[in-house]
């Protein structure tokens, strides 16, 4: 998957003289072609950096990017861009538009900080839409916040058209003599309406065939359903069993309302992600009051990942956490170290958090939540906190 490649190297970008600028930045405010789209980023951007909250050397390397910044805004960004995210610095131009909203921020270091970006990603995941009348069935992708068409199914409009024409034809035929011409032309009908509903089964059946394939290919986490509700299990039953539970009747097709679609569609990955994301937190939360396989805080967790003990660890992405690592042995220290305790070579500053991140895109058995901004009992926990898997005691004895 390109994406992923993408922030694998990213991950390995390193800057020796930790000039590398991650932003991130809400443009869902004004945009171009928004005449003040311009003006009104570019003052932030300059207010941002004029701040004292911004050391003068950050704000030097700032400075650096801002142009470019400025004009990938005016003449760049695409008009349903919701969050820019960027990585800039020596050597490195890489941005991120984004269907999702996402809260300004900035880091400066030898590596990007690819946490906001993550947990973005997390707000558009892959999903499928499927709307269905009468006539045809059509199935879209929704992903990084965009939704393309995939396929029209039609309900095999041929069959029912001369179904439609003989039920005519024996009304007509039939016609002035009383009430079986009524009786015939209602045999005709009920013909009719069972070619239709044959039709309509038919059609709904192999949508979820093409949703079944497209899994193969590309999962989703979630599959939104828009028709009639008493068609609507002909689809969700067809599909395998592992994938029936995604399968949400969302409500009737909002006719030639497409921005209802959308914002229904928008509605229901924000529910799924939020519910997602505090399931993961209960979890946390049951095994921590138990004291069962779980561990707090970068000097607690860091040194557990390569053990391959580690679930998932639970991230404030707005908090890099600084720390320290050896350049030679790629051991973990706390922030203001200087030399590596196990092996005297020099340490260096880095994100905690970003580690994690490297870590957890190359190891796809770690999983991460990311808690939403400021919560307590992350930061008292020492702003990172890990599910470890049962193995980790077994080993312990
Ligand atoms: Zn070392």
């Amino acid at each position: 998957m390109e994406l992923q490649e993408n922030l694998k190297n990213l991950c390995l970008f390193e800057d020796a003289d930790a000039q590398v600028v991650t932003f991130a930045l809400d443009v869902s405010q004004a945009k171009p072609p928004h005449p003040a789209a311009r003006s009104h980023h570019k003052n932030r951007l300059l207010n941002w950096m004029g701040s004292n909250e911004c050391p003068m050397a950050i704000r030097k390397i700032l400075w650096g990017v801002s142009g470019r910044i400025s004009l990938f805004i005016e003449k760049e960004l695409k008009p349903e861009t919701e969050g820019l995210f960027l990585v800039a610095g020596p050597g490195i131009w890489q941005p991120f538009e984004l269907g999702v909203r996402i809260t300004d921020f900035s880091y400066v270091g030898r590596t990007p900080y690819l946490a906001p970006l993550l947990e973005a990603l997390t707000r558009m995941p892959r999903a499928y839409v499927f709307r269905f009348d009468q006539e045809e069935g059509v199935l879209e992708e929704v992903w990084m916040g965009g939704r393309k068409e995939i396929e029209r199914i039609p309900s095999t409009a041929i069959e029912r058209d001369a179904q439609h024409q003989m039920s005519r034809h024996s009304t007509r035929s039939q016609a002035g003599s009383g009430r079986s011409a009524v009786r015939t032309g209602g045999g005709g009908r009920d013909r009719f309406q069972h070619c239709v509903e044959h039709a309509v089964e038919s059609m709904l059946h192999k949508a979820a065939d093409k949703v079944m394939t497209l899994q193969q290919e590309a999962p989703s986490k979630s599959i939104y359903a828009f028709g009639d509700r008493k068609h609507f299990p002909f689809f969700r039953d067809r599909l395998p069993a592992s994938l029936r539970s995604q399968a949400i009747h969302v409500g009737p097709v909002p006719h030639r309302h497409d921005a209802l679609l959308a914002a229904s569609i928008k509605e229901q990955q924000d529910l799924r992600v939020r519910n997602r994301v505090e399931e993961d937190i209960s979890e946390f939360q049951a095994r921590r009051a138990e004291q069962c396989h779980v561990a707090s805080g970068p000097e607690g967790i860091l040194p557990l990942l390569h053990t391959g003990n580690v679930a998932r660890v639970f991230l404030d992405p707005r908090e890099p956490l600084p720390g320290t690592k050896c350049t030679a042995c790629g051991k973990f220290a706390g922030e203001g170290g200087r030399q590596c305790e196990a092996c005297g070579h020099v340490l260096v500053v880095t994100s905690m958090t970003q580690e994690v991140i490297h870590y957890a895109l190359f190891h796809p058995s770690v999983f991460l939540t990311f808690v939403p901004s400021g919560e307590s009992w992350l930061r008292d926990l020492g702003g990172m906190a890990a599910l470890l898997t049962a193995e980790h005691i077994h080993s312990r004895g």
